[in-house]
């Protein structure tokens, strides 16, 4: 695959609708003048020249099937979508790998923790979140990401980290303590049966106004925080650096000063580029007013998004923050394109992109709708010993069990309790 896909490339895009992903134009030789012919070799998923034998690559990431690198990072879109829900699109979630086997959440929005499952990925191995802002479509699947890795092999609490609001209220904090009170009953009926530790959740608020300031560190990776311009004092974008590559994740923002001095250079810099206030009055049904205001002044439009990306000159740019569809995909890349004609991913769900030194290439994940969550190599702690959790079921509910169901499962149980041999 050709380390740079030209933008005319991208823009052919063949979708493959029965299999449900879009296969990116990569063989790089497009000249807009229309196909020309090339070497199969140089085309997706190379030459195939046994019958029988292997194909040497098939454009789709088959995940936990590499090895990642020492100096490289892989990158997954868990979600590009909005806070509608959409079955094809969850709201914003990005997750990090890094060579040294460190993995961040960058978001956690609503929908995506269907696609973070999906990769199969030991729970104790996504206990780190960095939060851009406290919108839902940024942090709406916590609870899922809380509870579910909680039953399904998390061991310790989740690590969070997120910006101070201009009030303690509109804080991270504020926000994930009313979190856990919100979900108390959750939280007290699990405790009971299950250790309470994977239930807990640490917070570590920085200032959101702090620039380019460091909020991480920790073997080799670096996460710094720039302000964001959006809707309210608080959100920020991220910046991580990891064996000299560059990676920056923004979160909601119009174009914004520090963006443009420190995702400077970038090895891969995402930015949001909204849908066109056209589309969001024929699409979403808004007022030709509300949308001129949420598409070009609270988000960042696709003239603004190109505009951006033509003045840091990352090394590959990715977009995303709309529907992306036939009806909304073709405005918004003829937008960008007024402004930016260099390499270009306008991102749907699982687009994954490896990023290292010699190459960047992107790819669509391939992962089973029924995906079951791995152990880790971590024990699960122990459950509360008896006697020191209170019982969260009362003798008025107990004394309402309907004994007719004991008896039709006793001989299962026996068998059961002979097979583990257990009393
Ligand atoms: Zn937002
Ligand atoms: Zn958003």
């Amino acid at each position: 695959m050709k380390e740079k896909l030209k933008f005319l490339g991208i823009a052919s895009i063949v979708v493959l609708a029965a299999m449900g992903f879009y296969l990116w134009g990569l063989n790089g030789s497009q000249t807009g003048t229309g196909l020309e012919i090339v070497k199969s070799a140089e085309a997706a998923g190379g030459e195939v020249t046994d019958p029988v034998g292997t194909a040497p690559d098939r454009y789709v990431y088959y995940p936990g099937t590499e090895k990642l690198k020492k100096d490289e990072i892989r990158l997954i879109a868990c979600g590009t979508g909005l806070p509608a829900a959409r079955r094809d699109q969850a709201a914003t979630c990005f997750l990090a790998e890094v060579g040294n086997g460190d993995k961040f959440l960058f978001d956690i929005g609503t929908g995506s923790m269907v696609n973070v499952a999906a990769l199969m990925i030991p729970y104790d191995f996504l206990d780190k979140v960095f939060l851009t802002h406290l919108h839902t479509d940024h942090w709406g699947d916590l609870a899922t990401l809380w509870a579910g890795g909680w039953t399904a092999g998390r061991t310790g609490p989740l690590r969070l980290w997120g910006p101070t609001g201009a009030t303690e209220d509109m804080g991270t904090a504020y926000a994930v303590d009313h979190f856990l009170k919100t979900f108390n009953w959750d939280a007290k009926t699990r405790n009971f049966v299950l250790s309470p530790k994977p239930g807990e959740i640490t917070v570590k608020e920085f200032d959101y106004k702090a620039v380019n300031a460091v909020v991480y560190q920790e073997n080799g990776v670096t996460i710094r925080s720039i302000p964001a311009i959006h809707a309210g004092d608080g959100p920020v974008s991220f910046i991580l650096e990891y064996a000299g590559l560059k990676v920056v994740i923004g979160g909601d923002t119009f174009p914004n000063k520090w963006y443009i001095k420190y995702a400077a250079n970038a090895d891969l810099a995402i930015h949001e580029t909204f849908l066109t206030p056209s589309d969001l009055v024929k699409w979403y049904g808004q007022s030709p007013g509300q949308a001129l205001g949420v598409g070009t002044q609270i988000h960042t439009s696709p003239q603004a998004f190109g505009k951006v990306m033509s003045t840091i000159k990352p090394r590959h740019a990715v977009g995303y923050h709309f529907f992306n569809e036939q009806g909304t995909h073709d405005d918004i890349l003829r937008g960008v394109l007024q402004t930016y004609s260099g390499p270009l991913s306008l991102a749907v769900d699982n687009m994954v992109w490896n990023i290292s030194k010699e190459k960047i290439v992107e790819r669509m994940v391939v992962s089973p709708d029924q995906a079951w969550s791995v152990a880790g190599p971590n024990k699960p702690p122990k459950p509360p010993a008896k006697g020191t959790v209170p019982d969260p079921i009362t003798d008025f509910i107990k004394e309402g069990r309907w004994e007719p169901a004991e008896a039709a499962q006793a001989e299962m149980i026996k068998e059961f309790k002979e097979k583990y041999k257990m009393k």
